[in-house]
């Protein structure tokens, strides 16, 4: 996958990309990622790249010159691009939209600052608008950050072990069983006997048991979307009647 992110912070993105799994990504040629200083783009003496609100108000806003201008000579090579913006307003980034990006060739995030970008960067060049969550970031720079991440994970041979992507969290719908790993106890705290048994088939029951009852507890508003077979929903019958009791 070929990303290109604008950015006014590109150093922001030292670190996630240059540790562990992404780093090795990268190595691999897997992900290519160019990093844009929007800056270089602004043609004033000044290199301005924010302004003031048209009908008042704090803070500033970014300038659509600059990031039109980075964007232009972007697609000079990525004519295909998938042109993504970093916005609370943006469509909830979730577990889909992650399998979707990771199906694309080419992606360019635009990282927005101060109060975000100027409208018509939307209207005139985005084609998708993500947020990572019912909160306010002061920059796009980790939202791009969590989608490369969330996105590079289901790109093929990016993960050591191909399945893992697709037991965790939110593949099916639910949360993950809990893990455990040596010693067999710690603190008094034992493992689950049955992970220690050996039989499979009892293994991957108490793991979908253990997913429902986690999902039920936690995020009972997944369970609506989850895919549930017959001996699912009888499981969450009983965990539900022993709740009222
Ligand atoms: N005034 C804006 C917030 C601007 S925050 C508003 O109220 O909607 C500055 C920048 O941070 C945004 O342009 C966006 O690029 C990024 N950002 C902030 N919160 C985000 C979120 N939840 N998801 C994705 N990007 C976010």
């Amino acid at each position: 996958m070929k990303l290109d992110i604008l950015t006014l912070f590109p150093a922001m993105f030292e670190g996630p990309l240059t540790e562990s799994i992404i780093r090795r990504a990268v190595e691999k040629g897997l992900l290519d990622i160019r990093l844009h200083q929007i800056r270089d783009f602004a043609t004033d003496r000044h290199k301005v790249v924010d302004d003031a609100p048209y009908g008042g108000g704090d803070g500033m806003v970014m300038k659509v010159e600059p990031i039109a201008a980075c964007l232009e000579a972007v697609k000079v090579d990525r004519p295909e691009a998938r042109v993504i913006l970093t916005s609370p307003r943006g469509r909830l980034f979730d577990d889909a939209a992650a399998r979707e990006l990771a199906q694309e060739q080419e992606i360019v995030v635009i990282c927005g600052r101060y109060e975000g970008v100027d409208e018509r960067v939307r209207e005139l060049f985005v084609d998708d608008e993500f947020s990572i969550g019912d909160f306010v970031l002061t920059g796009g720079e980790l939202a791009a950050m969590v989608m490369i991440d969330a996105a590079a994970r289901f790109i093929p041979g990016v993960l050591g072990s191909p399945g893992s992507a697709e037991s965790d969290t939110f593949s099916d719908g639910l949360l993950e069983y809990p893990q455990y790993t040596r010693p067999a106890e710690f603190q008094g705290v034992a493992v689950p006997p049955v992970l220690l048994s050996g039989n499979h088939a009892d293994v991957a029951r108490w793991r979908r048991h253990k997913a429902l009852e986690e999902t039920l507890q936690t995020r009972p508003d997944l369970l609506e979307k989850a895919v549930l077979d017959r001996d699912d929903q009888r499981y969450i019958a009983e965990l539900k009647e022993d709740a009222c009791r």
